[in-house]
């Protein structure tokens, strides 16, 4: 066990190893099974097949620094869809007391009190003042 042990850390020295695309590819994988298991859809399979090849790829390449760039692609978009829904998760629970608005300027998303009525507002980002208006909510 030892043995093959080091035989794995030699195989592996200089290459790519895992990371987070590599767990998301993964987990894709396991989700194409279940798919593919429940639907008998070919096109899984192929899929399967497509996703295994490209983790293993990453996994043994000795190209490091391509592999970090795609890693890094890769968070740069997961980030962007899990602040989608995290907004869209505090927009539900505070829809009864406040506003959300993206400011004209510099396109920042600002929280702000539900009062119905036109309102200057000044944005905390670039400091530049807009005009907003609230249609539903208290005086
Ligand atoms: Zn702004």
């Amino acid at each position: 066990m030892e043995k093959f042990k080091q035989k794995l850390l030699q195989f592996m020295y200089g290459r790519y190893g895992n990371d987070q695309l590599g767990t998301a590819l993964l987990i894709a994988y396991i989700v194409l099974l279940v798919l593919q298991i429940v639907s008998g859809w070919p096109l899984f399979s192929v899929l399967m097949t497509a996703d295994v090849i490209w983790m293993f790829y990453r996994c043994f390449s000795r190209n490091i620094a391509a592999r970090r760039r795609e890693n890094d692609a890769f968070l740069r978009i997961r980030k962007k869809f899990l602040d989608f829904f995290k907004l869209l998760r505090d927009r539900i629970r505070d829809c009864r007391t406040h506003v959300y608005h993206k400011c004209p300027h510099c396109r920042a998303v600002l929280r702000l009190p539900r009062r119905r009525g036109e309102h200057s507002v000044r944005c905390p980002r670039c400091s530049k003042t807009f005009n907003m208006c609230v249609f539903f909510g208290r005086k």
